[in-house]
């Protein structure tokens, strides 16, 4: 089997110039084979800079497309093909947003093994260990703290028991921070777990130490990127004491860097993005180094159907995969871009044992939104 053609899919649903916070633009691969196999992957990042990272012309030997890097290729030699997407994308990559490219083709690969096989991916992986993962959803507050009632009491109604919020206005002002804590503590009852998600606004130690002790009365489950990722000397500070679990790492590519990370900073839990991080591939080596630090995976999942099935094979094949994030995003093509995709049921989401990803994508929609951008043109 040879590798025919990567395709490099942008989708995006608003206007230029307006943003895309709620999974409004994504990025898909599919790696066509000569024998009409094909696989899927995305990564949740800046489609049009992956985009241009598949297509480029090779500039030298470090500097190649990813497209030129797999052409002719066999797609079921995923680890060497990996190696050699990272070492002749080098010059332009090894972190960010070439690791990105290289995580949406790697996850086609596996949909590609795991079909011309005819077992799902997580016998690939050395075999399930759950048949359902629990999920926490996650939302951005109303504005208004006392609008935030309504909200958490849907999430509840839709089986969550356990919840995180982040984004919006929140973060900025620690009054209106405690205002929407309290409203939704109150509406979720003492039973269900909530998290919350600081997108790094605490800015410094010391204003994040007093802030963790504010949130200390919500009975927080974890407190995620209170800091910026390489600020290792104030995270590593606010996990020896806060005396709240501290997560992150959502943005972190690569085995390397997460394990600098893990090291430096003693996170209670990491967040690799399986579309972001290396993909599936890369994700299993991270797991290993966060078991040997006491350190657990709850990977970031905030995109399409797409990175809500790779994760799922992923997380059934882990001894910790107990925790998936559910993104409650309306975007079309976070609710309609796969059209058999993974549901809600009690609170978890069940582990499908089909071959591949398991999932059929709307080609009219991906006609519809998708962006095209040539080159050169
Ligand atoms: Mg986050």
């Amino acid at each position: 089997m040879k590798i025919i053609d990567v395709e490099a899919i942008w989708l995006r649903v608003p206007s230029f110039g307006e943003p895309c916070e709620w999974g409004e633009d994504a990025f898909l691969v599919k790696v066509h084979t000569d024998t009409g196999l094909i696989g899927i992957g995305e990564s949740d990042s800046a489609p049009a800079v992956l985009k241009a990272l598949v297509e480029t012309p090779s500039s030298h030997s470090t500097s190649r497309g990813l497209r030129e890097v797999l052409l002719g290729e066999n797609p079921l030699d995923i680890d060497r093909l990996w190696r050699k997407m990272y070492d002749e994308s080098s010059y332009m990559g090894r972190r960010g947003a070439a690791i990105h490219a290289i995580s949406a083709i790697d996850i086609a690969l596996w949909d590609i093994a795991s079909q011309h096989y005819g077992v799902p991916i997580h016998t690939l992986l050395g075999g399930k260990v759950r048949d359902g993962i629990a999920a926490y959803g996650t939302f951005i507050p109303k504005d208004s703290p006392g609008d935030n009632a309504k909200l958490v009491e849907g999430l509840l109604q839709s089986g969550f028991t356990s919840l995180k919020l982040g984004g919006g206005l929140f973060g900025a002002d620690p009054d209106h921070d405690h205002e929407v804590m309290r409203v939704v503590r109150e509406t979720a009852g003492d039973d269900v777990d909530l998290a919350i998600d600081l997108v790094y606004q605490w800015k410094n130690y010391r204003y994040a130490k007093t802030q963790c002790e504010r949130m200390a009365q919500f009975g927080l489950n974890w407190i995620e990127e209170p800091l910026p990722s390489d600020d290792h000397q104030g995270l590593r500070r606010l996990a020896e004491t806060s005396g709240t679990r501290i997560s992150g790492g959502e943005g972190l590519s690569t085995v390397a860097e997460f394990s600098e990370f893990i090291r430096e900073t003693r996170p209670d839990i990491i967040q690799p993005d399986i579309t972001r991080c290396g993909g599936i591939s890369e994700i299993r080596k991270i797991h290993d180094v966060a078991t040997r630090y006491s350190t657990e995976l709850v990977p970031h999942g905030f995109s399409t159907g797409i990175l809500m099935a790779a994760t799922v094979q992923f997380l059934a094949s882990i001894p910790g995969g107990e925790l998936i994030e559910f993104s409650q995003s309306t975007s079309p093509l976070s609710l309609d871009l796969v059209t058999n995709p993974i549901t809600l049921e009690n609170g978890k989401v069940m582990v499908r044992d089909a071959p591949g990803l398991g999932i059929e994508l709307d080609e009219e929609l991906i006609s519809k939104y998708r962006v095209e951008m040539t080159l050169g043109a």
